[in-house]
Parts: C-alpha cells; structure tokens; sequence
C-alpha cells in the first residue's frame, strides 16, 4: 500500500492521505489548507489528488480542514462516495456551504481589487453549487460497524471524542494471506471534554496516522475554565454590562452553552442574565447537536433524562436574524453573547464587539485560538485600540483569555491514548502539528515506549508494507528521495533489499551512515533515471 501526504504533514491543516493499492486509490480526509499564502496554494492544485482517480473518501469529521476541498473535488471529477457518520454529514453541509460562501467573497473582492488594476480576474476555489452536489455523495456509518468499501478493505470507524460524530478510521487491508492495519487518528478529543464521549481506544495496529496539534503542551483542566468563565460573567453581571464570546460555530459554542448551563446549576451565575447565542451557523449546528444525542456522553445524557437539556436553557435565546442580533444592544443590561467568528475577524462579534469594547464594566472572554494579524490575537495581546469597521475603537472591557477549552487531546492524553493500544513494533506516524510539537512528542514516544516515529513531508510517498516496514518511494523528477533520514537508518537494509530487487544489483553493501545512505540512494536514483532514458 502507497501512502501519499497530501498534506497535514508537518503543518496541522490539509489533511489529506491519498492510499493506492492494486489499481484501488482512495483518500483519508480532504481537508482546506489554511494559513499563510505559500500553503493556500496547495489548494489550487489538483494534479496531486488526481481527484478523478479517487474511488472513494473516508472523512474522519466535519472541520473544514479535514473536508475543506471536497466540493473543489466535486468540481474536478470525483464522483465516488464519501464515508462520514451521521453527524459529520450533517455538519459538513452547513460548515461547506458556509465554506463556499466565503470562498466566493473573498474572490469578488479580490477580484473587485484587480479590476480596478486592469488584472485578471480571481476565481472562487469552489462555489456554493459545488458544496451542494457534494453531499449526495455522502455515505453515513456507525461507530463500531466495519464495512467493505472495496474488496479486500474493512473500514471500522470509532469515536474520537472531538467533536460530535468525530471517528477516527481503522483499516484493514488484507493482501493474498498477508493484512496489514492502520489507524488514522483524526483528530483526538479530551476524556474530560463536555458532550462528546472520551476517545474510544483502537485495535493495535502495525501503522498508526496520529494527530499532534499540542504534541507539546498540556491543557488547563475544566474545572479551571468554568471558574474563569465564573468570573468574567459575574464581572459584567456586577456593573450591568455584557459579556462577548467571541466562538467558534461547531463544539466550542455548544461547550460554553454547556459550561454556562454548569454555572447556572451550581448557583453561580445569577438566573436572570440572559444568554444569546447570536451566529446563524452556530444555531444551526446546535440544531445538529440536539437531533443528535445517541451521540452524547453519559454525563449529558444523564442531565437530559433528568429534564435538565444543556442545550435547551431557559435563559438560552438564538438570534437568527439580524433584527433579533440588533436588538441584543439596543437592550441595556447583563446579556452574554456568544457569536462567531471566533477570532473576531469576520461574522457578527465585530458588531458586539464595536458596542461592548470601550465600555467599562463589560468584558471579552476569548475560548479558543486567536491566529497572529486578527483582531482577536491584537486584543489578548493588549492593544489599547483596535479598528473595526473602519472605526477606531478603545479596549476599555475586561479582557480574559480562557485556554481550557480545547477540543484536542493535549500531549499527555496523546501519549495516554497511544500507550493504551501499542505493541512493541507499531509505528507511528505523525501528522497534523508542527514541527516544534511534532519533535517534542517524537522524542517522548521514542523514549517511554521505544516505538520508531516518524513525521512525513508534504508530498512524501511510503509504501507501507505488511511486516512492518516503511520504504520510501523515490521522487524521479527531483532525483532525490522523498525521506527522513533518521528515521530510514534502521530500515536501511530491508530498504537496500527493496531497491536491489527493484533495480537490479547496484553493488552496493547494506549502509552504515546516514551520509553513506544518502549518496548510495542518489546513486540508485542516478542510476535509475538512466536506466529510464535508456528504455
Ligand atoms: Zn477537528
Ligand atoms: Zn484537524
């Protein structure tokens, strides 16, 4: 089996693993590349996914960077079904038309710039229309059911306790009397995570795909967050003023109504403030989580049979339309907004924010991320103004920055997660961090548990093979083979054989340096290429 890193590989968004195997070739999730300019244009090029070469996807769940280039597939001739739980369905059309969306602003107005310099105009990465042809596609699977997308593939998908319906996917790929198993990790929620239920553990498998986003550091636990979130409500409730959370539209949002729903029950929040959740995606992805709860944890389902639905507070308004967003400033007195984005650089916070900020008295508490150049992450930083609407506006509220809130495993649930499956030879294959968490993780897998890791480039090919063994794939065009040396030095001889079989006898000898395994494998490819020319 080949394994192709479309993405996710040394960066935490764009994942998307490309798998081929006698004439079968399917992907792993396909997820938006975000962040800087250089890694958008990932998003650009489809000769790498070759998407109508596609048979089949296999989402893990709804976040955009993990389902982000479906419609763009769509758009470019993938016909094949995709594999998601009911949930992630569900969520994906509302994330993917709202992705759409954006998509098609931001190239009118990119394209309204151009105009006015005589350039060419911007295309939409995809259109709303591509969105909507993408989930007929979309085949919903239980946790725990395995199924056969393809003859000689059993596909088992479990809950990864991220967000609602999150799986991550066993696979099985069975070849002759040999099979070989893998697990893709997708994203790896907390145990003590509200909603959703604690990451199933997964059937040892000889290659684990394993997420890493906080490969390098550990979260505050609940506790500490709703006592932060305790006192930043009951700051604003004391002086008459509101509370703005700026949060995200999926989990986050539910997490802090639940947080909140928590406050309220233990006595410490005052019954009588109301509580807005003011984002038309966000009310409709609470909608999702309420047609939903088979897919709750015990302890919120424990609430529920109780008569008390987190959900479904009394105090609890949505504010679907922008009436209803308006009015919420136009009525004096404590309120707690809850509106997207969540890190205040688009959506309707901005307006909350242009009303709220100079005031003292009022607070922000900021539950999630805030990236480098947005408003939310000037803020936090302390910025004593920032511009909104073309206004300059004074941060005279209090700010709080409350970091418990995370939807991902941090490092030691990582290592909890992993240690509770492993055997003694398993690999591990790390994806979606950066490299500064990526190594810090690395380094502790390698030293309490003595698994071999490794952490895959962008582009990178390795033929997974059953028994165990990594061989890389050599790049023909670069002439350089796609690898992580430190990691090939133990399999170097197994590789040697490999490339022996493959090219005929090159007269080499099994290696002894990495140096050595460098310039023999650009021999070989040397060599090879020549024998190419040659035919
Ligand atoms: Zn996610
Ligand atoms: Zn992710």
């Amino acid at each position: 089996m080949k394994v192709t890193f479309l993405g996710a590989a040394k960066t935490v968004t764009g994942s998307c693993f490309v798998l081929e195997s006698q004439g079968r070739r399917f992907a792993v999730d396909c997820g938006m590349h975000q962040g800087n300019e250089e890694i958008e244009k990932r998003n650009l090029d489809m000769s790498n996914y070759r998407p109508e070469e596609l048979d089949f996807i296999l989402v893990t769940h709804a976040h955009i960077d993990h389902t982000g280039l479906l419609p763009r597939l769509v758009a470019n001739g993938f016909k094949g079904p995709v594999y998601a739980t009911a949930p992630t369905r569900d969520l994906m059309e509302i994330l993917l038309l709202d992705s759409a969306h954006i998509q098609e602003m931001e190239a009118e107005w990119k394209s309204r710039k151009r105009q006015r310099h005589g350039d060419r105009l911007v295309e939409a990465l995809y259109h709303q229309a591509d969105a909507q042809a993408a989930i007929p596609l979309i085949r919903t699977v239980n946790y725990g059911e395995s199924f056969e997308p393809a003859p000689g593939l059993r596909v088992t998908y479990k809950d990864a306790g991220h967000i609602l319906g999150a799986a991550f996917i066993e696979l099985t790929y069975a070849n002759g009397a040999q099979s070989t198993k893998m697990v893709f990790s997708g994203d790896i929620g907390r145990p003590e995570q509200l909603i959703v239920n604690d990451p199933d553990p997964a059937e040892t498998p000889d290659y684990l795909f394993m997420e890493s986003t906080y490969g390098d550091r550990n979260h505050k636990d609940e506790q500490n967050s709703l006592d932060e979130l305790a006192e930043a409500v009951g700051y604003s409730y004391r002086h008459g003023e509101k509370v703005v959370i700026p949060a995200f539209a999926v989990e986050r949002s539910q997490q802090i109504i639940y947080s909140l729903f928590l406050l309220f029950r233990q006595g410490r929040l005052p019954k009588d403030m109301p509580v807005y959740l003011d984002s038309p995606l966000a009310i409709r992805a609470t909608e999702i989580f309420k047609r939903y709860p088979e897919f709750y944890d015990e302890r919120m389902k424990e609430f529920i049979k109780n008569g008390e639905h987190p959900l479904r507070m009394k105090n609890l308004k949505f504010t679907l339309s922008t009436d209803e967003s308006r009015a919420i400033n136009e009525t004096p007195g404590p309120a707690v907004v809850i509106s997207a984005s969540g890190m205040a650089n688009a959506g309707r916070v901005k307006h909350h924010l242009r009303h709220n900020l100079w005031r003292k008295g009022a607070s922000v508490v900021f539950v999630g991320y805030q990236a480098e150049g947005t408003p939310g992450r000037k803020i936090v930083n302390g910025a004593k103004k920032i511009t909104i609407f073309n206004e300059e506006i004074a941060v005279a509220a209090k700010v709080f920055t409350i970091g418990g809130f995370s939807a991902h495993a941090g490092q030691r649930e990582l290592l909890d997660w992993l240690t509770a499956f492993h055997d003694q030879d398993m690999k591990v294959i790390l994806v979606h961090g950066e490299p500064r968490s990526q190594k810090v993780l690395a380094r502790l897998i390698r030293e309490r548990l003595s698994l071999e890791v490794h952490a895959p480039d962008y582009l990178e090919e390795l033929t997974l093979e059953p028994g165990r063994r990594m061989v890389p794939v050599l790049d023909e065009e670069r002439a350089t083979p796609r690898v992580d040396w430190n990691f090939l030095m133990k399999d170097s001889e197994h590789l040697f054989a490999e490339l022996k079989t493959r090219l005929g006898d090159v007269g080499a000898k099994p290696w002894l340096d990495q140096t050595e395994v460098r310039d023999r494998l650009l021999e070989v490819n040397r060599r090879m290429l020549e024998l190419i020319s040659e035919m």
